[in-house]
């Protein structure tokens, strides 16, 4: 839920803000399997955003965002992600003008998207792997330190339900560290990470 928060309500665009953008974002179902780079680097980095029939064609209708569909929140969220992106520019033109539209808006949004973008580019050609998840995912470093922690994306492949990317010590996850604030503040709770025994069982 937090990344979809973020992404639909900090960046306001399209990313994950519609059932098709929401299935690729998931590891596990029909659109989650051909998440990455089988298609080629541009597909995989951006063109799979706009060549939805070429998805839909090979493998069928999103099928694994049926948990997010029953939520109002969701649906809400999906009928009016257009109104969040614009609702922005008003608001930040009162705040600076010009250059807060063209920086605070525009160059922000792309800048964001395509940081999301590189995880379904780079974290599968570039990086080391420590799951068996039957995928070309792949953990890399630089990713996970510019898109706080989603870089450790073969982890997050083999425990798509933990709220942690970065599973050892010296794996840098920002997003992680949020979470446990916000838990110490009461605003998080059960939150789920791998056991011993999950890892045993999907180590290489
Ligand atoms: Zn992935």
């Amino acid at each position: 839920m937090f990344t979809f928060v973020k992404v639909n309500l900090v960046t306001g665009f399209i990313s994950s803000s519609d059932w098709y953008t929401m299935s690729m974002g998931r590891p596990r179902g029909r659109f989650g399997r051909v998440n990455g780079s089988v298609e080629g680097f541009w597909f995989s980095h951006v063109r799979w955003v706009f060549d939805r029939h070429h998805l839909t064609e090979k493998c069928g209708e999103a099928n694994n965002v049926s948990d997010l569909r029953k939520q109002i929140f969701y649906r809400f969220v999906e009928k009016t992600y257009y109104f969040h992106a614009l609702a922005q520019a008003p608001v930040l033109y009162l705040a600076g003008g010009f250059p807060f539209v063209v920086w605070g808006g525009a160059v922000r949004i792309v800048a964001y998207l395509h940081v999301t973008f590189l995880v379904n580019s780079v974290c599968y050609l570039w990086g080391g792997r420590a799951w068996d998840t039957g995928d070309l995912s792949t953990n890399n470093w630089w990713m996970a330190v510019v898109n706080f922690g989603e870089g450790w994306h073969n982890n997050h492949h083999a425990f798509e339900w933990s709220a942690r990317h970065g599973l050892e010590w010296w794996q840098v996850d920002a997003t992680w560290g949020v979470i446990r604030l916000l838990e110490a503040v009461g605003l998080a709770k059960d939150i789920k990470l791998p056991s011993e025994a999950h890892k045993k069982k999907m180590a290489l």
